[in-house]
């Protein structure tokens, strides 16, 4: 690589953190050709910010690339990785979309409007190994984990398909456990927050996570201001240990010992995940449990209704999920219950489980 593009990228990566590395880390297929090519450096740059600037999805959409390397790109590192299959719109705007990775493993993102905000919900491994029992990603077992660029490349699909709208949110709340796949998420978030990629600030960028406490305190480490969500589910480790397997590896005042460390470290507000389970998790014992477990003034506990999975769980009524907000609220603990949304569409949080979809009452665009 040349001095001055080392330089300038230096200069960059001294603001925004995206070292050459990185970009190089990102795009290997195409920095390989390049290399064999013996193209100059600046080239991975403008490949770079055509896939996550400008969206191509072909080399040939990318100008600023001469025709013949556009060529040699598309035949040997082609610009898109994953197959686009089918999309489908529930009644309340949300979308859905299934993937096909090169591989042929089927993933799903969804994208949630809602009050002038895009939303994009992305997935950061096939299937899931952590068997939530209310979860049907949990169901399917785990496959593989996504590399970098087919985590960040759903956002770039469904930012190409919203246009001229602009996507403003990204939460890591998709398919698998994140910090299980902890080196390529935060590499395809680093290109979602990176201005000369992707350009989302990152306390617009959500990661939740099932509760690895060690990677939870190694996300707090990490420089960017990615915003982090703990899917609690009970305040009780019996409970817990019942509905996430992950609990008996680690108790609940180790998990909380590790939120402890990230507020302490982000001066961040964090988030508890929280859905309610008829009979479970939804009696008043829960609410004063949890305004103990949650004493901090910047956590905050996110109700989320259950959305239906062939579980045997069944969704608290709304009713009672507005009772257990108001509680909550009583006992001081700040909380929001959040809607269940694109639920005709199987595009809610814990549906998302990419089989085969045909026959479902959701309207395909193509
Ligand atoms: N694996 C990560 C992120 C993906 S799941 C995690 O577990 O945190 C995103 C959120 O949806 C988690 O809080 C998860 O517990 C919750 N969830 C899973 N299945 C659900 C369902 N059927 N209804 C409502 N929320 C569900
Ligand atoms: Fe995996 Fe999250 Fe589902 Fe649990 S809730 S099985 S961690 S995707």
């Amino acid at each position: 690589m040349t001095e001055a593009y080392c330089a300038r990228r230096r200069d960059r990566t001294a603001r925004y953190n995206l070292s050459i590395m990185d970009a190089t880390q990102f795009l290997p297929e195409v920095q390989k050709v390049l290399d064999r090519d013996g193209e100059p450096a600046y080239r991975l740059e403008q490949a770079y910010s055509a896939l996550t600037g400008s969206l191509v999805r072909d080399w040939e959409e990318a100008t600023s690339l001469p025709r013949s390397l556009r060529e040699t790109l598309n035949e040997e590192a082609p610009a898109a990785v994953l197959d686009l299959r089918r999309t489908w719109r529930a009644s309340d705007g949300t979308r859905k979309y299934l993937f096909y990775t090169h591989d042929a493993h089927a993933i799903e993102t969804v994208m949630i409007p809602e009050k002038g905000r895009h939303t994009v919900c992305i997935s950061t491994q096939v299937g899931c190994p952590m068997a939530c029992k209310f979860c049907a990603t949990g169901l399917l077992g785990i496959k593989r984990n996504l590399k970098a660029r087919e985590i960040a490349e759903q956002v770039f699909v469904v930012a190409r398909d919203i246009a001229p709208e602009r996507v403003s949110n990204v939460v890591v709340m998709g398919m698998g456990e994140p910090m299980l796949n902890y080196k390529a998420t935060l590499a395809a978030l680093k290109v979602l927050n990176d201005p000369d990629g992707f350009g989302l600030a990152a306390r617009h960028i959500a990661v939740s996570t099932s509760g690895l406490v060690d990677k939870i305190r190694r996300f707090a480490d990490e420089p960017q201001q990615f915003h982090l969500a703990i899917s609690l589910h009970t305040p009780f480790e019996d409970e817990r240990q019942e509905i996430m397997p992950i609990a008996a590896r680690h108790t609940i005042p180790e998990l909380m010992e590790a939120a402890r460390y990230y507020v302490t470290q982000t001066r961040r507000k964090l988030f508890f995940e929280y859905t309610l389970l008829a009979g479970v998790n939804d009696q008043p014992r829960h609410v004063e449990a949890l305004a103990e477990l949650l004493d901090h003034p910047l956590y905050h506990l996110n109700l989320l209704r259950f959305n239906w999975t062939d579980t045997g769980f069944s969704a608290t009524s709304k009713h009672d999920a507005r009772e257990f907000l108001l509680y909550a609220r009583e006992l001081d603990l700040s909380a929001t219950l959040r809607p269940s949304r694109g639920q005709d569409i199987d595009a809610a949080c814990g549906q998302l489980a990419a089989k085969d979809l045909r026959g479902r009452p959701a309207v395909p665009t193509i």
